[in-house]
């Protein structure tokens, strides 16, 4: 079968990876000259900076698969592994009216009570158990956790994690996002707790694993409690290495072409570049939504509406690196809550995470959903250096200048699931699947924003077309 993957991400080149070990034949079409999309790693001063994801998470559906593919292409003895004891694990900090406040890491910081909240974390429990349900299909994480758990954890918790992982607003985002059990409880039991009480009496069938999964460096990785981890060299050795696979087992990536249109006929895929056109037996395409949606609006204009309608968000991306250690507490970093409405959305604290030398290598996030109203629509590199600086100055009481940087804007780079959004990607598929269109949809528009979800999907997609 002959397959063409649009866009060489971490999708799409785990994708075509996925299709050649099952002797199916892949050919990868990437409109930059670049492969691993926004995996960026760049080393500068003897210091690995990333532009993009840092570090990738053990735990989840997603973990196990990712560990297997770092498995499957030798990449075992670059993973550097942070232990779930270690303070970048153990210590996470919101900066909230102009402070930094560690989040509770013990049960007993969770029954005292700390700033910001005015309450211990546990009295929660009790909200949630006293307030009635509200039947709906789907709400906003904010309107969801600040009606079951109250206003604080809401307005400081809710809205930093949402910035830290999507950049987003928590105010418009999906419940489903990242609560969609805690949601279903609601809707099924009529509170949280009573949901998890009765879901843990009720011992709930282990799931299955999907075959191929299994490692033994995920066996390694929960025997020696990891809790995240990244590559020496940086993450961009990932998409680097699976591209070296795809030649070896006979695929093909071309860079700088670009896909301009996506048509179907008679059971195949015509996908047009501006200088080719390759006919396919399916096509997966790992691109943004809105991205695809041009692609395919001449034939099939109800889906491109819906794939328009995924919005995204903008991050300005500022890494810096100073002489000597100078962070006066280590921890993974610090998100700065909605509430505090600046253009800062967190700063991760690179050199605590991993080796770096005599130095403090810091990346600071800024913009996200706010990105115009806080930088304007086209901020100069020096400005966004300026603010980057002036936050880590006034908030981590680092006065001396960087000896080191990196300015970079990603334009459109994380898809926001908005309220509706699952909805939306059902009604999707449902077409796709009604109208038998050999095209799977990967990437992070869809089912998941972090890298195990993208591979994990992009591991799925090809299962699926396989059992076809
Ligand atoms: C700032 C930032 C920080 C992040 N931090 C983390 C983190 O710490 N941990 C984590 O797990 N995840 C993190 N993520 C998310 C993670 O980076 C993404 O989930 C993942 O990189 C998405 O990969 P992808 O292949 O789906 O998409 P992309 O990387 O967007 O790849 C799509 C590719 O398609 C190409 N393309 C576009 N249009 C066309 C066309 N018409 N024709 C051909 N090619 C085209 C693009 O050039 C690109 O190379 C972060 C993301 C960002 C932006």
């Amino acid at each position: 079968m002959m397959n063409v993957v649009l866009g060489a991400g971490i999708s799409g080149l785990s994708a075509a990876h996925y299709l050649l070990k099952t002797a199916q034949k892949a050919v990868v079409i990437e409109s930059s000259g670049n492969l691993g999309g926004w995996i960026r790693s760049v080393r500068k001063s003897n210091i690995v900076f990333e532009q993009g994801p840092h570090t990738v998470r053990v735990a989840g559906d997603g973990g196990p698969n990712t560990l297997a593919l770092l498995e499957d292409l030798g990449l075992e003895d670059r993973v550097s592994a942070i232990k779930s004891d270690h303070p970048a694990v153990k210590n996470r900090m919101i900066y909230v009216n102009k402070h930094l406040h560690m989040l509770p890491t013990s049960i007993m910081s969770l029954l005292t009570t700390s700033p910001p909240f005015s309450k211990p974390i546990v009295s929660a429990i009790f909200q949630d158990l006293k307030t009635p349900p509200k039947v709906c299909e789907d709400e906003s994480i904010h309107e969801f956790v600040e009606r079951r758990l109250g206003k604080e954890i809401a307005d400081y918790l809710i809205t930093a994690m949402i910035r830290g992982i999507c950049a987003g607003d928590g105010k418009e985002i999906s419940v489903k996002f990242l609560m969609k059990s805690l949601h279903e409880a609601e809707q099924n039991h009529g509170s949280i707790v009573k949901g998890i009480v009765k879901n843990v009496l009720k011992k709930q069938p282990v799931k299955p694993r999907l075959p191929g999964t299994e490692s033994s460096l995920y066996n390694k990785a929960r025997n020696e409690k990891w809790s995240i981890w990244s590559l020496t060299g940086g993450l961009e050795v990932l998409p680097t290495t699976l591209a070296t696979f795809i030649h070896k087992l006979g695929g093909k990536i071309n860079l700088n072409e670009q896909c301009t249109e996506i048509k179907f006929d008679s059971g195949k895929a015509i996908v047009k570049t501006r200088s080719c056109t390759y006919e396919a037996d399916h096509v997966f395409s790992s691109l943004p939504a809105y991205k695809v949606a041009p692609l395919l609006q001449a034939q099939h204009p109800i889906v491109a509406r819906e794939l328009a309608s995924i919005p995204t968000v903008s991050v300005a991306v500022v890494n810096l690196q100073y002489e000597g250690k100078l962070l006066s507490q280590e921890a993974f970093g610090f998100l700065v809550p909605s509430t505090e409405n600046l253009a800062l959305l967190g700063i991760i604290f690179d050199s605590v995470c991993f080796p770096s030398g005599d130095n403090t290598v810091l990346t600071v996030m800024m913009g996200g959903r706010w990105f115009t109203d806080f930088l304007g629509a086209d901020p100069s590199p020096q400005k966004l250096l300026d603010m980057a600086v002036g936050y880590v100055r006034d908030i981590l009481k680092i006065s001396v200048q960087p000896q080191s940087h990196i300015v970079s804007v990603l334009r459109d780079c994380i898809p926001q699931y908005v309220v509706g959004h699952h909805g939306r990607v059902a009604r999707i598929k449902q077409y796709i699947n009604e109208n038998k269109l050999p095209l799977s949809l990967i990437g992070s528009s869809f089912d998941g924003v972090g890298v195990n979800d993208v591979i994990l999907c992009a591991r799925r997609a090809v299962n699926n077309i396989h059992l076809k």
